[in-house]
């Protein structure tokens, strides 16, 4: 949801868009501490904002050691890990396969939040996992209808960028609830949909909609829920 601009350099995912297609990253090891790696710079998206954390693997040498998850805890960001090993060095591999259906999972998320706000229904809660995802609104008769979500069917470019909050652009605040960030937090990552929508966030997304592919959806009482075929 935030993050600041010094912390964006060190999470390469968050570097425009082509940021999140990197499969692979030499990194410097710090630390391991609370069961995770710290690593000076990532590629891997850690659990929050409604997106799950990625796994992988961190190769050095021989070694393949397998990252289950990653998450944050206070400043550091670990990179979970049963195998405890000393290394200065290392590969991060993301598991590409996983990753890549959490950005189309992401993309569409934000996509159909923006379809069902043009009708009067915010996204209260939203969560994006590989293939599946949900999106829970504040009123419990939302109507699917046909017009709107050929999400996939038309070619629209995603682009990310960070503004300073002073200069945010009052849709913004309409769509995505800004007010509840802390006042703390002065610059914001955003992420457009070209011609669709605008919204603060610091998960993984596709560059275009078409490679979203074919979606089901379906909206019972106040949940809509859709996923990939
Ligand atoms: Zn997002």
């Amino acid at each position: 949801m935030k993050h600041s601009l010094s912390e964006g350099r060190q999470l390469v995912y968050l570097q425009g868009i082509e940021g999140s297609y990197l499969r692979e990253l030499d990194v410097r090891v710090i630390g391991y501490e609370n069961g995770g790696y710290i690593l000076d710079r990532t590629i891997m998206h850690y659990q929050g904002g409604g997106q799950p954390g990625d796994r992988g693997v961190l190769l050095s040498g021989d070694l393949s050691i397998p990252i289950y998850n990653v998450k944050k805890k206070g400043k550091n960001v670990l990179h979970l890990s049963t195998v405890e090993t000393p290394i200065d060095r290392g590969k991060l591999v993301l598991d590409w396969e996983r990753r890549y259906k959490i950005m189309k999972m992401h993309t569409l998320q934000h996509a159909i939040s923006s379809v069902i706000f043009q009708d009067g229904y915010e996204s209260l809660i939203t969560e994006v996992f590989p293939g599946y995802g949900f999106i829970e609104s504040n009123r419990d008769d939302i109507k699917i209808r046909g017009e709107g979500y050929d999400i996939n069917k038309i070619s629209r470019n995603l682009k990310r960028y960070d503004v300073r909050r002073e200069d945010l652009d009052p849709r913004l605040m309409a769509r995505c609830n800004l007010d509840k960030l802390p006042k703390s937090i002065s610059e914001i990552s955003v992420v457009e949909i070209e011609g669709l929508d605008l919204c603060a966030c610091a998960g993984t997304h596709v560059k275009n909609t078409a490679e979203i592919g074919d979606y089901w959806i379906r909206a019972p009482g106040n949940r809509v829920e859709f996923g990939l075929f």
